[in-house]
C-alpha cells in the first residue's frame, strides 16, 4: 500500500489566465479518500490575485489594444484534507480532495475607467463574489514517495453572482451614441496551485509574494504585469489533540427536576448544556474544526407518573422522565422518544435543552462529536477529562438524589442509599423510618393538589381522611393537643381517592401510597396509609371488610363492636404499622349515648328523686326505676338541647380522644396492661375522665368538661416507644 504525506509547505506557483488549463469535474464527497491515520490538515489559504494588461476582457476589440485590471481575494478553510491515505485507488490523474472556499471580491476594471484605442469608447466594469473549488490531486514519484500536491482552483460557475456593467460611446463625424449594458458576467479565471510535500513541518504559516511581466499571450505580443499574495496558516492538527466539552449552564450543579401537571407536560425549568470542540493543547485558540454533535441521553428514568401519587396507579405511563424537546431545540433534529438530538450541520458548538418531567428524573447525557472527516470523538464534561457522561441533575453521591436537594435537607454527607427509610424524628418510637425511602421523599407525593418533598429527617404518616375528621380535630383551636398529629408528633398527610390504591386490605395492594415506582433500587416498602371513616350507625364492619377476609381464607373471630372507635386489623392480624389495620371507624352515635352515659352517672344523684331513693326516704319497684331511667335520659337530652354550643365543644373533644386512641393502635400502640396503668393523660387509657372530674360537684360546676385539661399525650414511657410508621420496620 502506498500512502501520500499531504505537506502543505506553500511554495506556490499560480499561472494566471482564464484559459490555461482545462476544468476538471470535482467528484463528489463520498468518493474523497479514506484517510489512513488521524493526523489532518486545518487552516486557511488566502490567495489575493491582481493582474494588468492589455487585450484580457474581450476579444471582439481589437486585441492589443484594451488595458484593464483584474483583482480578486479566495479564502479556502481546511479542515478534512489528511496527511495519509491511500493512493493506489487515487492515481496521480484523478481529484481525490474538493473544497469550497469563498471568493471575496472580484473585480475587472479599466484602469481609469476606459478602454481606449477603439473606434468605439468603452466604460465596463466586472464585479461580484461567489464561491471557489479546490481540487486537491497529491503526486508521487515512481516508488510511490509523495513529491507534492497540486490545488486546483476553479469557481463555482452556479455560485457566482458577478455583474458586468458597460456603456458604449460611438462618435461618428455626423453624432454621438451612447449605449448602456447590465449583463451577468463569467467567472473570472482558474487558478493551479502547486504545494511541495514537506513531511517534518507540524504548521505552516507565512506569505509568498509573486510578481512576473507578461510578454505574450496565445503568442501575441500582449505585456502586462501580474501579483499575487499567497497567506497560508495551516496545523497538523490530531483528533487525539481535538476534544469535545460538556459545558453545563451555570446552575447545574443547583438544578432539580420538576414534574409538569401530566407526563407530556414538561415541569419547571429545562436545563441547558453546551457542546464544543477544542484543542487539547491550545484550548483558547480558536479552532478550525467542526462537527456534527450527537446528544444522547442515556439511562434515562422511566418512573411511572410525575411523582409517588400523580396519576392514580392505572394511568401512570411509562415514558422517558428526561428528554429533548423538539420545540426547544430548532437546531438539532430530535429522535428516539426524545432521548436523541443530533446536529443538522457541521458546527464547532451547539447547544441542547433537556427538559424534565418527573419530580425525579435522572439520566445521563452522553455527546458524540463526528468531526466532517468522519472521526468520532465523545465528548466529556468540562474540566473531567475522564467523565463522558454528565449525570443529571448533580448527583456526586451517586444514588440518583439531586445532590442540591440533599443538601437543602442536610442530608448529603451521609451519603445515604436511595431506599434508605430511616426518618429518625421524633426520636425514642419502637423503629425509626416511615416507610418513604430517600429516593421517593425526594421525588415527592401530591397532597391536597400540592406536590411536596419530605423531610428526610422526619416522620410521615398517611392518612385517607374521606370525612375529613382527622383534619377537623387537628384545626379545632380547643382540642388540637388530643389530636394524634400532636401526641404522635408525627407529620400527618392526607390522601384521598385519587392518591392512593384504594380502600382496602393490603393483601390485595390497597391503601398504598407510593405506588408509582419501578425502579426498584430507590423503593424501600409498600407503605400503608391509615383508613380513618367515620360511621353513623351504632356499629358495623366496613365495606368489604369480610370479604376480603374470605378471599384471604382468614377466619375472623371478632364480633360486631359497639365501640366508640373500633381499628379493624387487616387480615395480617394484629397491631402494629399501617399496614395492619385495615380501617379505624369513628361512631359518633355510640361516642354521643357514651358520654351521655357519663352525665347519667355523674348527673343523675343530683335529681331529688335519686337523693330521696339513695336516702332510703322512699323505695321503687321495677316499673318506677325503668320509668326513672327514662325520665333521667329525658332530662338529659333536654339539659344538653338548652346547651347546644356546650355540647358541640364537647363532643369534639370525645371524639378527639376517641380518634388519638384508635390511630394509635392504627401505629401499634396496644392498651395499657393493667387497663388502670399508665399515664392519666394518655390517649390509651381513660384515666383521664376519673382525673378531669373527680367529684360530683367538679361536674355539676362544668357538666360538659370543657375547662380541665383533655388528654394530651402517649405514656412517654411504654405507649410512645410502640409506636411504628413504616411497613418496613413491621415485617
Ligand atoms: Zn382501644
Ligand atoms: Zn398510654
Amino acid at each position: 500500500m502506498r500512502r501520500i504525506w499531504l505537506g502543505l509547505s506553500l511554495a506556490v506557483l499560480l499561472l494566471g489566465g482564464a484559459s490555461a488549463l482545462t476544468s476538471r469535474r470535482p467528484q463528489s464527497q463520498n468518493d474523497q479518500p479514506v484517510p489512513l491515520d488521524d493526523s489532518f490538515w486545518t487552516g486557511t489559504i488566502t490567495i489575493e490575485i491582481s493582474q494588468k494588461g492589455r487585450g484580457i476582457p474581450d476579444s471582439s476589440y481589437p486585441r492589443g489594444s484594451l488595458e484593464s485590471e483584474e483583482s480578486q481575494v479566495i479564502t479556502f478553510t481546511l479542515d478534512q484534507v489528511p496527511r495519509l491515505y491511500d493512493l493506489d485507488k487515487w492515481g496521480n490523474d484523478k481529484v481525490p480532495f474538493v473544497i469550497k472556499g469563498s471568493r471575496r471580491t472580484l473585480k475587472v476594471v479599466p484602469p481609469d475607467g476606459n478602454y481606449k484605442g477603439c473606434r468605439e469608447e468603452m466604460r465596463s466594469t466586472k464585479s461580484g463574489s461567489g464561491t471557489a473549488t479546490v481540487n486537491l490531486t497529491p503526486e508521487a514519484d515512481d516508488e510511490g514517495k509523495p513529491v507534492k500536491i497540486r490545488l486546483w482552483i476553479s469557481p463555482n460557475p452556479d455560485d457566482e453572482n458577478v455583474t458586468q456593467k458597460s456603456s458604449w460611446v460611438t462618435t461618428t463625424e455626423e453624432s454621438t451614441k451612447t449605449q448602456n449594458d447590465e449583463t451577468k458576467a463569467g467567472a473570472v479565471g482558474n487558478r493551479e496551485v502547486v504545494v511541495p510535500f514537506d513531511p517534518d513541518q507540524r504548521s505552516l504559516s507565512g506569505e509568498k509574494t509573486k510578481s512576473h511581466t507578461i510578454e505574450k499571450q496565445n503568442g501575441e505580443n500582449l505585456p502586462g504585469v501580474y501579483n499575487e499574495i499567497i497567506r497560508y496558516d495551516l496545523t497538523l492538527s490530531r483528533p487525539s489533540d481535538i476534544e469535545a466539552v460538556i459545558i453545563p449552564f451555570s446552575g447545574y450543579e443547583d438544578w432539580i427536576p420538576e414534574g409538569g401537571k401530566d407526563e407530556d407536560t414538561e415541569g419547571g425549568f429545562p436545563i441547558v448544556v453546551d457542546v464544543e470542540l477544542r484543542l487539547k493543547s491550545k484550548p483558547d485558540k480558536e479552532i478550525s474544526e467542526k462537527a456534527k454533535f450527537k446528544f444522547e441521553l442515556i439511562d434515562t428514568s422511566k418512573e411511572p407518573g410525575v411523582c409517588l401519587n400523580v396519576p392514580k396507579k392505572d394511568k401512570a405511563k411509562r415514558s422517558y422522565d428526561l428528554k429533548f424537546k423538539q420545540k426547544n431545540n430548532s437546531d438539532l433534529d430530535v429522535s428516539n422518544e426524545g432521548q436523541i438530538a443530533q446536529s443538522k450541520d457541521y458546527q464547532k458548538t451547539e447547544t441542547a435543552v433537556i427538559s424534565s418531567y418527573d419530580w425525579g428524573a435522572y439520566g445521563k447525557l452522553r455527546v458524540t462529536a463526528t468531526l466532517a472527516r468522519g472521526k468520532k470523538v465523545v465528548a466529556h464534561v468540562e474540566g473531567k477529562p475522564q467523565k463522558e457522561r454528565l449525570v443529571i441533575p448533580c448527583d456526586e453521591n451517586d444514588n440518583r438524589v439531586a445532590d442540591e436537594w440533599e443538601k437543602q435537607a442536610g442530608v448529603f454527607d451521609k451519603k445515604l442509599p436511595a431506599n434508605w427509610d430511616g426518618a429518625e424524628e421524633p426520636k425514642g418510637q419502637k423503629a425509626p423510618g416511615d416507610g418513604i425511602s430517600l429516593f421517593e421523599r425526594y421525588r415527592g407525593f401530591e397532597f391536597e393538589g400540592i406536590h411536596e418533598r419530605l423531610d428526610p429527617n422526619q416522620k410521615y404518616l398517611f392518612v385517607h381522611d374521606p370525612d375529613e375528621v382527622v383534619r377537623r380535630v387537628a384545626q379545632d383551636a380547643n382540642v388540637k393537643a388530643t389530636s394524634f398529629e400532636a401526641v404522635s408528633k408525627l407529620r400527618l398527610r392526607y390522601v384521598d381517592d385519587d392518591h392512593w390504591t384504594g380502600g382496602g386490605s393490603s393483601g390485595e395492594k390497597k391503601r398504598i401510597v407510593n405506588f408509582n415506582t419501578d425502579w426498584k433500587p430507590g423503593h424501600a416498602v409498600d407503605q400503608h396509609a391509615l383508613d380513618v371513616a367515620v360511621d353513623t350507625s351504632f356499629g358495623a364492619f366496613p365495606e368489604g371488610y369480610l370479604d376480603a377476609f374470605n378471599r384471604a381464607n382468614v377466619n375472623l373471630k371478632g364480633s360486631m363492636p359497639s365501640d366508640a372507635g373500633f381499628t379493624f386489623p387487616d387480615t395480617t392480624g394484629g397491631f402494629g404499622s399501617p399496614r395492619r389495620t385495615f380501617q379505624i371507624v369513628i361512631f359518633p352515635f355510640v361516642i354521643r349515648k357514651e358520654y351521655i352515659n357519663f352525665y347519667v352517672s355523674c348527673l343523675s344523684p343530683q335529681m331529688p328523686i335519686i337523693v330521696a331513693v339513695m336516702q332510703g326516704k322512699i323505695s321503687m319497684t321495677y316499673d318506677d326505676a325503668q320509668k326513672l331511667g327514662k325520665e333521667m335520659d329525658e332530662w338529659i337530652e333536654e339539659y344538653i338541647r338548652n346547651h347546644p354550643e356546650e355540647n358541640k365543644q364537647a363532643l369534639i373533644r370525645w371524639i378527639a380522644v376517641v380518634l388519638a386512641h384508635e390511630m394509635a393502635h392504627g401505629v401499634g400502640v396496644e392498651h395499657h396492661n393493667p387497663p388502670e396503668s399508665g399515664s392519666a393523660a394518655c390517649v390509651i387509657g381513660r384515666g383521664f375522665i376519673k382525673k378531669a372530674a373527680p367529684t360530683v360537684g367538679a361536674v355539676m360546676e362544668d357538666p360538659f368538661l370543657l375547662k380541665v385539661a383533655w388528654p394530651d399525650e402517649l405514656c412517654p414511657d411504654r405507649c410512645w416507644s410502640r409506636i411504628i410508621v413504616s411497613d418496613l420496620a413491621d415485617k
